[in-house]
């Protein structure tokens, strides 16, 4: 027969819940509200999640709406952080990354995608229709391309006035240190059946250099998703989220039973750590709890997330840790 000890030591195990959890008493286990929940960076995150919202009250899955939700900014020709209207690179290139997970731990990416207008749903179908989790270049549009999508100019004249406003502004100075100007969208779902689902989609830093990559196709950086326990996205500088695996380390953190609110700051004092505590960057991590729990931090003021539970889509400032 099977001993007391060894049969908790073995469920426990299962169950991957941590330990911490189960001292937390019912609502620390509990795996799900019922109640669908959506929250995303930024303040056109309002619009997104509403459109994430829509996808997930007629009964459809978390993934369909982390999908329906962040194309709503990368289809709008005023956002130059996402997709259509996205600030370009030095070479006036805009160049799109973009990943997606499910809750069976199924992941899609694409990264230095040009001329594809929704990169996420390209990344949906690396992840449905390949047996790759991520492409890039030339190679993912040649991808999106025998798999329906169109081309499009994604250089609109306001991003391209931006971009020449920034050339004729430089001088030998410049180095292409940190750009502030953050927008990108991550945004985690959790259906009414309690599956989580996260996306992350940008057209990256302004002026990067051409071929830089950021964090957001990155799974695990840009965002992470694990239906046991949470998932988590950032925004801010991609070096120092790669360099941190930050969204899997928030979800990690999590795992060791931190509140969602305590794991995005971790994550963050990791980065501040290796820059004296004060970096001169921002970065901003939003998580979401398997119980429906969520969390966000930013090393810097200035941060927003919009957050839609229990009937309300709100927006939400976040105090710098800086
Ligand atoms: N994380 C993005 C990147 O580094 C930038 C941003 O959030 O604005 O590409």
């Amino acid at each position: 027969m099977i001993s007391r000890r060894k049969f908790i030591k073995t469920t426990l195990a299962a169950s991957a819940v941590p330990a911490a959890w189960v001292k937390a008493g019912p609502r620390g286990i509990s795996r799900s509200t019922g109640e669908p929940v959506v929250i995303s960076t930024w303040s056109f995150g309002v619009e997104a999640n509403r459109a994430a919202m829509k996808v997930l009250e007629r009964g459809d899955s978390a993934l369909d709406a982390v999908e329906a939700g962040v194309m709503v900014p990368e289809g709008d020709p005023e956002m130059g952080g996402v997709g259509y209207g996205g600030l370009p690179d030095e070479d006036g290139h805009v160049t799109l990354d973009s990943c997606i997970m499910d809750s069976s731990g199924n992941a899609g990416s694409v990264a230095f995608l040009q001329n594809i207008k929704h990169p996420i749903s390209v990344a949906r179908k690396v992840m449905e229709r390949s047996d790759h989790v991520m492409l890039v270049g030339e190679g993912a549009k040649r991808f999106a391309l025998i798999h329906g999508f169109k081309e499009d100019n994604l250089l609109t004249d306001k991003a391209r006035e931006g971009w020449l406003k920034w050339k004729e502004g430089l001088n030998d100075k410049d180095n292409w240190g940190p750009n502030e100007d953050h927008d990108t969208i991550s945004l985690l779902t959790q259906d009414e059946k309690g599956n989580l689902a996260g996306a992350c989609t940008t057209s990256g830093l302004a002026f990067k250099i051409h071929g830089r990559i950021g964090d957001s196709p990155i799974i695990g950086a840009g965002m992470y998703c694990d239906n046991d326990i949470g998932a988590a996205g950032a925004t801010g500088r991609g070096e120092a989220v790669i360099k941190t695996v930050g969204s899997f380390l928030v979800v990690e953190l999590m795992r060791q039973g931190y509140e969602p609110q305590e794991a995005c700051k971790k994550a963050l004092q990791r980065i501040m750590g290796k820059h004296n505590g004060n970096p001169s960057f921002q970065v901003a991590y939003i998580a979401l709890r398997k119980d429906g729990v969520t969390g966000a931090a930013a090393i810097k003021d200035g941060f927003q997330y919009a957050l839609y539970q229990s009937g309300k889509n709100k927006l939400h400032d976040v105090k710098g840790l800086t």
